[in-house]
Formats: structure tokens, C-alpha cells, sequence
């Protein structure tokens, strides 16, 4: 330490010195010599900040014990960024940040066994030579839909893509303005119109467009109509759309393609299990649509996936696009989806076997029921500083899937109340849900924090690790 150092600051130890101390070689094995050297330059760094504001009384955190359980509560705090498992309590049953769909066992399962060891992935066990990773999941999909061919890419962004690529490259693609959807804050599809080479013609106004805006615009160097789902709002009040039916007979007419990107897309009609509706890809395709795109991973129920379908030629022109390499899925998601499209050969059961479907048709009654019992553990497990009450409320289906539709659900709500323990903030009992060992989101509103029960399965886990919030959240009886 140098001499003109303030006498404080020569408390803080040096690097080296810590780096070889055996707690450290310790967090050392488990996180890595460079994440461990990183935490601590980051906590001696900040180290020397509170001395310098506060001197002699930030002392204590200078001994090397004090550095020790910061680094280790460091160290630990960035191993939980890693995808884990978490409770979605957010009552957005198909969150895009929280994963999407979740996989049924089967598929979890195929998914596992064709990851341990080598596969027949590509490989026709029949003829013992060289096969198709995609030719199984085709026969799935054209079985359930009607459609001629199909093809898998990595999700639904990558099948557009792939579609506009291919049939449009320096062309004109005819799109709605009511349609030009932005989702997320990285998936525009004006945007990913320019990147796929084709020139995007809007039509029409934001709230209508009529069949003649579309006539208008087709000229020489016209290739696709596209029509875009509008995923994830509505536009209601003066409006115009044009129906698919239209927009394929004005493209079959002129020698054009019609282009349907449904979004979410379901393969049954959901209203069976007393959803809302949502279009089918076989609807889409009974209407005339040349190629329809979806994602795998929203209303089907599947892994992330972008599932093409449609005509036997324009499919095999997508697979001579050396795109396609580059946006193929991998064995993985063959696995899984094979094993998702497999359990709707039963639609009847499909509630019970998909749980994406099981949480979208849960009956209130039984969500209800559900808040009933964890009422008393939760109310008890934070007496000293919030009420909990049982209220109802509106759960959303997500990714896009029928804006606009509500899920009738329970909740429980947290609101903080003040005592002895004081009065958090919802912020802070947010982060706290946050920290327990399989973290758990709600979503906060106006005065309440709260936990929309729909997507809960594991109701025995959710009320152990409840020991874990702060003890002095429970009232000593
Ligand atoms: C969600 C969505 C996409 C993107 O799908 P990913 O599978 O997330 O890539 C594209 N178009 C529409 C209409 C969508 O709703």
C-alpha cells in the first residue's frame, strides 16, 4: 500500500490476498477463476467508494469476512440469472418472458432421450441411408391440417423470413397498413420485410382497407400478398378489413401468392373447449392462403418453433433456399414438437395432456378453490406486514393469441399494511417473491401486489418455500 493512501483505504486488502484465501478458492471452484476475480474487483471498487464518503465507520466491511459474504452473496445472486424454473403467477399464461408454452412430459421426455446419444434425426431407418429431419413432423402437420406440405424453421419470425425470402426477394409484397405489426420490441414486420429483400407496398389506411386498395397495388413487380394476424391488438370502432377468401381470389387471379402469418395459430378450433375462437391453419388454407406461418411455442403448445404450411411447391422452394440451413431446427425441438402434434390425434383429451391448454381452460372454480387454501399459509406468512385477500380477476392468454379476450381467474392480493415491521413498498415485495429459491412473478396493481393462481400446479412447492421470506414478516403470536 502506498504511502500517500488515506489511512482508511490502506484497510482494503489487496486482490491477490483475497484471491488466495481458501473461502475464495472455494467460490473459485464452483464459479471460476474469472467470475470470482471479476466480483471481487466489483466489491473492493465499491469497497473504497464508502470509505471514502463515510471513513472510520465503513471500516467493518473492510475485514476479509465482511468481503467474503458480499462475494458469495454476489457470486450466488449472478448464478440465479441462468434460466431456471419460476412460478408464473403474472396471469399471462403464455408469457414470451417467462418461456412461453410449457411442455407436456412426453415431449419433455423425447426431448431428453434424443439429446443423451446419437439419433435417427437424419437417418431413414427403413432404407438405412441418409433421411429428412423434417419429414416425420410433415406428416404430422399435413394429417392434422389438410395441407399439402410443411416445413419447421427456429420460431415464426425466421418462417416469414424464410417465406418472403424466398418468393419475394426484390419484389413487392402488398401488406394492409392496418396490419404492419410491431411485437416485442424486436420483431417489426416492416423491418423484417427490408432484411428478407423484398419491398414491402402498403395499402390502405391504419383502420380500413378495402378489397381495391389491394387491386390497385398489384402491378409487374407485385409477387405475395401477405396478411398478417394482427396478434397482439385489436383495432375496433370504423374498420375495414379484407377476408382471406378475397385476398386469394385477387391473387389467384393475377398469377400472385397469398402469404397468411397467423401468429399464435391453432391447429383445433379452441371454441370446443369453450375458448374464444381463434383461426386455424386449416381455415387459412380452406380460404385459399398459399402458405400460412405460426409459432410452435403459443397456442399450440409446443416448443419455440415456426411452423410453415401449404403448397407443395412454394414448401420446396423454401427448402432450396440456403436460408433455410441457417434457420432449421435442431433435434431437440423435432423431438418435442413430433411429440406435441402426436397428443392432438386426441383432441378430447387434449386439456389434460397439454398444459398449455389445461391452464387456459382451468374452470374459476377451481382456481378459486386453490386461493382458498393457500390463503391461510400466505395471510400467515406475511401477518406483520400485508392483508391478503381473495380477489377476481382477468387472466390474459398472451404471445398475442386473441387480444382483447380475457380468461375469467382468482387472485390473491397483497397489500401492505403498516406495524412494526414497517411498510414495504410492493416493489420490495416483489423482489422478495423474486428471491425465493424458484422465484415467483405476479404483477403488481395500483395498491396490491398480486398472484393470478391459474398457471399454479405446484401448490405444495409454492407453500414451502414460503419459510424463506423474511421472518420478520410473520406477527409473533
Ligand atoms: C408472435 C408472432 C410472430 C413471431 O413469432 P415468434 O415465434 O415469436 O418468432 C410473428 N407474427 C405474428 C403475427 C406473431 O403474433
Amino acid at each position: 500500500m502506498s504511502e500517500d493512501l488515506p489511512p482508511v483505504q490502506a484497510a482494503v486488502p489487496s486482490v491477490d490476498r483475497l484471491m488466495r484465501l481458501p473461502p475464495v478458492q472455494a467460490l473459485i471452484a464452483t464459479y471460476g477463476r474469472a467470475s470470482v476475480a471479476d466480483a471481487v474487483r466489483g466489491n473492493l471498487a465499491a469497497l473504497r467508494e464508502r470509505l471514502t464518503l463515510r471513513g472510520r465507520d465503513a471500516l467493518p466491511e473492510a475485514s476479509e469476512g465482511a468481503i467474503v459474504a458480499r462475494l458469495e452473496m454476489t457470486l450466488e445472486a449472478e448464478s440465479r440469472q441462468a434460466p431456471g424454473p419460476v412460478f408464473n403467477l403474472t396471469g399471462t399464461v403464455l408469457h414470451t418472458n417467462l418461456g412461453r408454452a410449457p411442455l407436456p412430459p412426453e415431449a419433455i421426455e423425447a426431448m431428453a432421450r434424443v439429446s443423451e446419444g446419437a439419433s435417427n434425426l437424419e437417418y431413414d431407418l427403413t432404407r438405412g441411408r441418409r433421411g429428412d429431419r423434417e419429414s416425420y413432423l410433415e406428416g404430422w402437420l399435413c394429417r392434422l391440417t389438410g395441407a399439402e406440405a410443411a416445413s419447421v424453421v427456429n420460431n415464426n419470425a425466421a418462417a416469414v423470413l424464410l417465406a418472403l425470402n424466398t418468393l419475394a426477394l426484390r419484389k413487392e409484397v402488398v401488406v394492409s397498413r392496418g396490419e404492419l405489426i410491431e411485437i416485442g420490441d424486436s420483431f417489426r414486420m416492416p423491418d423484417l420485410m427490408a432484411r428478407s429483400g423484398c419491398k414491402l407496398r402498403e395499402v390502405g389506411t391504419t383502420n380500413r382497407t378495402h378489397l381495391r386498395d389491394y387491386e390497385d397495388a398489384i402491378g409487374p413487380r407485385t409477387s405475395l400478398i401477405m396478411k398478417v394476424h394482427t396478434s397482439n391488438y385489436v383495432v375496433e370502432g370504423f374498420t375495414a378489413t379484407v377476408g382471406e377468401k378475397e385476398l386469394a381470389s385477387v391473387a389467384h387471379g393475377q398469377g400472385l401468392a397469398l402469404i397468411v402469418d397467423l401468429g399464435s395459430g391453432t391447429l383445433v378450433d379452441l371454441g370446443r373447449y369453450g375458448l374464444p375462437h381463434e383461426p386455424t391453419a386449416t381455415e387459412s388454407l380452406a380460404n385459399g392462403a398459399d402458405l400460412v406461418t405460426f409459432s410452435g411455442d403459443k397456442l399450440l403448445g409446443g416448443p419455440q418453433a415456426g411452423i410453415i404450411l401449404g403448397r407443395k411447391p412454394l414448401i420446396a422452394k423454401l427448402r432450396r433456399n440456403p436460408m433455410k440451413r441457417a434457420l432449421r431446427v435442431d433435434k431437440m425441438t423435432v423431438a418435442a414438437l413430433g411429440s406435441v402434434l402426436g397428443l392432438y390425434a386426441d383432441p378430447d383429451r387434449l386439456p389434460q395432456r397439454l398444459p398449455a391448454l389445461r391452464d387456459l381452460t382451468r374452470p374459476a372454480a377451481e382456481i378459486e378453490a386453490l386461493a382458498r387454501r393457500l390463503m391461510g399459509p400466505l395471510s400467515d406468512r406475511l401477518s406483520a406486514i400485508a392483508t391478503v385477500k381473495l380477489v377476481p380477476c382477468q387472466s390474459q392468454i398472451g404471445s398475442g393469441a386473441l387480444p382483447g379476450k380475457r380468461l375469467a381467474s382468482v387472485a390473491l392480493a397483497i397489500q401492505p399494511k403498516g406495524g412494526k415491521a414497517g411498510r414495504p413498498s410492493l416493489t420490495r415485495i416483489a423482489s422478495a417473491f423474486r428471491a425465493l429459491p424458484k422465484p415467483v412473478i405476479g404483477r403488481a396493481r395500483e395498491d396490491a401486489y398480486l398472484f393470478d393462481l391459474r398457471c399454479l400446479d405446484d401448490e405444495a412447492g409454492f407453500v414451502a418455500q414460503l419459510a424463506n421470506l423474511p421472518s420478520k414478516w410473520r406477527a409473533r403470536p
